[in-house]
């Protein structure tokens, strides 16, 4: 099957690998991991590396980096895409709350909407919570319709 704006495949340190699931954790999000800044196979790793030590959270799997086309604002570099599937005991909303303290620290700045950008983190998907509010929508509007989402977590085995 060809898919439209697709360009590849990369792997990188922890694009793709998988922890398995742990026992004592209340939730399992699916997190989406996209940029297009300088080196995003190294950007993501490193960012793996400091969820890997972070307490809150397990990291069950991550999915290989899908390479694709820039949608929306299409006068940029490519896109790389992939997805995190983490065990958690944090609510949805402290979960948010975390994933843009990361996205500063990874020098994500806002300047237009689908501008380019170094870390871009949303929740995908929530356990099974479906919530629309002003400040999150869950399941993420995306993941019926990007490619840059479904192919990511159709690589997964968990
Ligand atoms: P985008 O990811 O659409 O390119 P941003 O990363 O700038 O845009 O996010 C804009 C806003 O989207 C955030 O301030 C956040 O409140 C909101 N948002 C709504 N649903 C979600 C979600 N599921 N995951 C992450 N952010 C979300
Ligand atoms: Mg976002």
């Amino acid at each position: 099957m060809k898919i439209l704006g697709a360009r590849g495949l990369v792997r990188s340190r922890f694009c793709p690998c998988y922890f398995g699931f742990k026992d004592g954790f209340r939730h399992i999000a699916v997190v989406g991991l996209g940029g297009n800044i300088g080196r995003s196979d190294k950007r993501f790793d490193k960012f793996i590396r400091v969820l890997l030590d972070d307490r809150r959270f397990h990291v069950v799997e991550v999915s290989p980096i899908l390479v694709n086309a820039a949608f929306g604002y299409e006068d940029q570099a490519d896109f790389s895409n992939a997805v995190i599937n983490l065990q958690t005991s944090v609510s949805v909303y402290a979960l948010l709350k975390i994933l843009q303290r990361y996205e500063l620290k990874f020098k994500r700045t806002r300047s237009f909407k689908n501008a380019p950008r170094t870390l871009d983190l949303d929740i995908l998907y929530f356990g099974a919570k479906v919530l629309k509010s002003p400040k999150l929508t869950i399941p993420h509007p995306g993941v019926t319709t990007r490619m840059s989402v479904i192919v990511p977590m159709g690589l997964m085995r968990s």
